[in-house]
């Protein structure tokens, strides 16, 4: 799953900032619906998207297998990747 940016907040409390659109939320409840209701439900790949992307799943590919971490966009990508196959 997509991890948030935590970040602490002005009384103390911690915030959760979603990596993709900025969003933020008071607790990872909300965060993770949010994820799934904005960012992976529909989610829909054609033929002309899949193909320029296909090169930075690649990259990713070769990432994970070396063990280097992927950044925030390469984690979405490749979660929408894996939901799309199924
Ligand atoms: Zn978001």
């Amino acid at each position: 799953m997509l991890s948030a940016i935590r970040k602490e907040g002005r009384n103390g409390m911690l915030l959760y900032i979603c990596p993709l659109c900025g969003h933020v939320f008071v607790n990872s409840k909300k965060y993770s619906k949010h994820l799934m209701k904005s960012h992976l439900r529909n989610f829909s790949m054609n033929k002309r998207k899949l193909k320029k992307l296909s090169k930075r799943l690649i990259l990713i590919k070769v990432k994970e297998e070396n063990g280097i971490p992927l950044d925030n966009f390469e984690k979405y990508l490749n979660l929408k990747a894996k939901l799309n196959s199924k």
